[in-house]
């Protein structure tokens, strides 16, 4: 991170005030130092793509809404999260359709037996 970069990353906004510290820091660097790149789609995320113009470090943010808690983090980080995330979803996925198929095999053999 360099000098114009942002000094910390949020994994999430845990409140309303940190958000609004967080876009005090945002306001006073947008356009300046922090370019807007686009919006983008990364597996089931959206978020907006910014870009140092001093290091070229990309940064996504993710504003918070209602129980969403957002995040602003270097790409890498971002997409480190996001695969996380999405592997828990498919753990509990199929964790929760082997029980469903357990139970339905022993509903079968307490149907026969
Ligand atoms: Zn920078």
């Amino acid at each position: 991170m360099c000098k114009d970069c942002f000094e910390s990353e949020y994994y999430k906004f845990n409140s309303t005030a940190e958000f609004n510290k967080f876009n005090n820091e945002f306001d006073s660097k947008i356009s300046k130092t922090i370019l807007f790149v686009s919006t983008d789609k990364y597996k089931t995320d959206f978020h907006n793509v910014y870009k140092c113009k001093t290091c070229e470090q990309i940064w996504w943010l993710s504003d918070p809404d209602n129980h969403w808690r957002g995040y602003f983090l270097k790409e890498k980080n971002a997409k480190k999260i996001i695969d996380t995330d999405e592997e828990k979803g498919k753990l509990i996925k199929y964790g929760c359709l082997i029980v469903i198929l357990l139970l339905i095999f022993i509903s079968i053999k307490v149907f026969i037996f």
